[in-house]
């Protein structure tokens, strides 16, 4: 079996789906690894350590030629996917909730698309697994970062000579992992932070990295499935968003990571409350996406200046600006789930194991995970329901 690593062609993607430390465990298990040319360089891995540790350097036409499982980090492009033969496998982030189409082009070339996004997370033999963790871990440390290099201010309480400097005030809106990341490297920097979700089971682990809890009176819990959120009705929608308002304007700088699976990101921050906002303010939207994000306004990869001074910075994609670390881990995690499915040197998919049914999504010719192959289904207004709004 030839495993092979791909150098990511999506602008500003500067993140390889395997590193080379990881390369003898995936050749432990009877494969040959083959990396494309400079697939590692962006995240300063060159060629000659991939070569070191056991791999072959091959071009981009080469690599699709022989490869049996292409590793990416995010997706093939759909001109990529034309370069895809039956049998061959993808794994990668491929997200089928967002880019249904993908997995239909995938299943039509007769492609085994593996989506590592898939995963029932709440299974402990799965953790290994798990690169939206991974990832959401780095993103949410990022996040911080960019919120500190917008901000006009310190971040800790200063004391010198040439006066005192009251410490930020930070409140993050959404605190599942990418949260509680962002909650610790603030509070590692000196910010006072306050944090909130609707999943009522965070206030522990929110004050347990030693920010305050929001609790909100006029939305109760809204626990969805597998340790997720659901959506909201549009009255709780409204109620949360006016009341969060009064909260938005007591801090400098908010960060937002809410997100619902394979749904539109809730919006949180409302024109009204950017208003409320002080000159100065920054908001960091790492919900922000092209169905729309968490800040009433924000744009994926673009900074906004309001008419107030408020800055809402669009999270564009932020493990990708920490390209080693965001590399190391989603390495672990891509050769976890590639060594699970590997039995005697090949790919066994066997889709009545509970892994492979979460992140296998498409084989045979078909698109076979549930969520997926439901979208695709036409509606009865003719269309797919995409963007998960029923719209
Ligand atoms: P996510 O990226 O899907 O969402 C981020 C956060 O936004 C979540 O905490 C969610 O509750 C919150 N949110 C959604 N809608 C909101 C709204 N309207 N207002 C405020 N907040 C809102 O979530 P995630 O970070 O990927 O993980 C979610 C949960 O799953 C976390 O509790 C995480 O610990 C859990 N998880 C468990 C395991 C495991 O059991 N092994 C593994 C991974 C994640």
């Amino acid at each position: 079996m030839k495993v092979a690593v791909v150098k990511e062609d999506e602008p500003g993607e500067r993140r390889v789906a395997l590193v080379p430390e990881t390369i003898p465990k995936v050749v432990a298990a009877g494969a040959e690894v083959l990396v494309e040319s400079g697939a590692g360089e962006a995240a300063w891995f060159p060629d000659s350590t991939y070569a070191a540790a056991g791999a072959t350097i091959v071009s981009g036409p080469e690599l699709y030629d022989q490869a049996d499982v292409i590793l990416t980090v995010t997706r093939p492009g759909l001109g990529a996917v034309s370069r895809l033969r039956a049998g061959q496998a993808v794994f990668g982030l491929l997200a089928p909730l967002v880019h249904p189409e993908l997995a239909q082009a995938l299943a039509d070339q007769g492609v085994t698309a593996v989506s590592l996004d898939g995963l029932p997370r709440t299974l402990s033999r799965a953790q290994p697994m798990d690169a939206l963790s991974s990832q959401a871990n780095v993103a949410g440390y990022k996040a911080v970062l960019v919120a500190a290099e917008t901000y006009g201010r310190f971040f800790p309480l200063l004391i010198t000579a040439a006066g005192t400097a009251r410490p930020a005030r930070l409140l993050v809106l959404g605190a599942g992992v990418a949260g509680l990341q962002a909650i610790g490297t603030a509070r590692r920097l000196g910010a006072v932070v306050s944090g909130y979700d609707v999943r009522p089971a965070t206030k522990t682990e929110v004050e347990s990295v030693g920010a305050t809890f929001i609790e909100l009176t006029s939305v109760g819990s809204a626990a969805g499935e597998g340790g997720y959120a659901r959506q909201l009705t549009d009255e709780e929608r409204r109620a949360q968003q006016d009341e969060l308002t009064g909260h938005i304007a007591r801090h400098d700088i908010v960060i937002t990571t809410a997100q619902v699976p394979g749904r539109r990101p809730p919006l949180l921050v409302t024109e009204d409350a950017l208003k409320a906002m002080g000159p100065g303010s920054v908001l960091v939207d790492m919900g922000a996406s092209v169905l729309g994000g968490n800040v009433a306004g924000s744009e994926p990869g673009q900074t906004i200046v309001t008419d107030q001074g408020v800055t809402i910075v669009g999270a564009g994609n932020l493990p990708a600006s920490v390209p080693t670390a965001a590399s190391n881990a989603y390495s672990r995690n891509v050769s976890a789930v590639l060594l699970h499915m590997v039995r005697d040197g090949t790919l066994a998919v066997d889709l009545d194991d509970e892994i492979q049914a979460g992140v296998v999504i498409t084989h045979g010719g078909k698109v076979v995970q549930q969520a997926t192959a439901a979208l695709l289904q036409p509606t009865s207004e003719g269309g797919a329901d995409v963007d998960g709004t029923g719209n």
